[in-house]
């Protein structure tokens, strides 16, 4: 992620950081919050960049000198990352985090250091921190990232400048999308698949995902038809497209958002829908489903995303889908 993104994704966390530095107000302790893919991680790198960067600094980060590269890969002297050492943050880590602070800088006067899920540091390793956290040194900086802000011990809370992290309003990256010239029916499907800016606009220029569109809508139309048809699809075009869990999990969502758009139809809300170049298809199948049957099979195919996680075969998944979407339409 580069500074530009975090401004148009967080901007508020980017004027803070800004002004912190600018003013060289920076606190010992902050905490970032927020939903997973909300670019907490990338943002604390980015400010670790702004602190060492050779180039600028307090600036924006170059990107290209030795400290901006070294941070990008994890191998700055003086820049730490604690992340889950299994299920937990044990209290060996903070304590060896608080050994190497000990230490003198290497080569610069400051140190900084991030710890990812804060709120999975078990009771010993809190009170570690807090201890740490209690006797601040001018010279460092901690950053703690979660997910679960009401997970984490109040007394760490009240020593942290606590910075919250949105996700992003999809109609906002679906914009950024087409302003990099990404025709608006892949923007949109792209912009509510991920809340990532950069991975929305990786995603939205790659073929695959115009071709997972293409195989989502005709699974679709075959639904609509004959039960062999669909059957047909997953085999000859699904499997082989969608060929690893993430890619299925892709998959069910552009399936899913298909579905949502048919609700939308039903509902008057036309403007709502994603697959605009479908609106006849769905204009002919307002007729076969009831508002209850979509929303059924909306929960069937989530219930299909949620066993994606316990290693079922992808061609029994999918054979059951098509099934459990078969089922209660006005076909059978
Ligand atoms: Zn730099």
């Amino acid at each position: 992620m580069s500074w530009e993104i975090l401004e148009i994704n967080q901007p508020h966390v980017a004027k803070m950081i800004s002004n912190s530095m600018r003013k060289g107000r920076i606190a010992h302790a902050y905490l970032f919050e927020g939903q997973k893919g909300t670019g907490k991680k990338e943002a604390a790198l980015l400010f670790a960049k702004r602190l060492f960067c050779l180039t600028n600094l307090y600036k924006e980060p170059c990107e290209t000198c030795v400290n901006c590269r070294r941070i990008q890969s994890g191998n700055h002297p003086d820049v730490h990352l604690v992340t889950l050492d299994g299920n937990s943050i044990k209290k060996q880590q903070i304590e060896q985090l608080q050994e190497e602070f000990t230490k003198t800088a290497v080569e610069s006067n400051r140190k900084l250091y991030i710890i990812e899920h804060a709120d999975q540091m078990t009771v010993q390793a809190a009170n570690s921190l807090l201890k740490f956290l209690e006797e601040p040194s001018e010279k460092t900086v901690a950053i703690l990232l979660t997910e679960q802000f009401h997970r984490i011990l109040p007394t760490i809370v009240s020593r942290c400048q606590i910075l919250s992290f949105h996700p992003l309003p999809t109609e906002r990256i679906c914009a950024y999308l087409q302003e990099h010239g990404v025709p608006r029916q892949l923007a949109i499907l792209a912009a509510r698949v991920t809340n990532n800016v950069e991975e929305a606009l990786r995603l939205s220029q790659d073929d695959w995902f115009a071709q997972a569109r293409k195989i989502v809508i005709q699974l679709y139309e075959a639904l609509n038809s004959e039960y062999v048809q669909a059957l047909l699809v997953i085999q000859q075009h699904w499997l082989s497209h969608f060929a690893n869990k993430e890619q299925m999990h892709i998959g069910l969502d552009l399936l899913l958002y298909l579905y949502k758009d048919l609700l939308y139809v039903l509902l008057g809300e036309e403007q709502h829908i994603a697959y605009g170049d479908c609106m006849k298809q769905f204009q002919r199948s307002r007729f076969l489903y009831s508002e209850k049957q979509i929303a059924q099979h909306m929960k069937v195919i989530l219930q299909a995303k949620a066993r994606l996680h316990t290693n079922m075969n992808p061609q029994l998944l999918m054979e059951q889908l098509v099934l459990q979407l078969r089922e209660g339409s006005a076909f059978v």
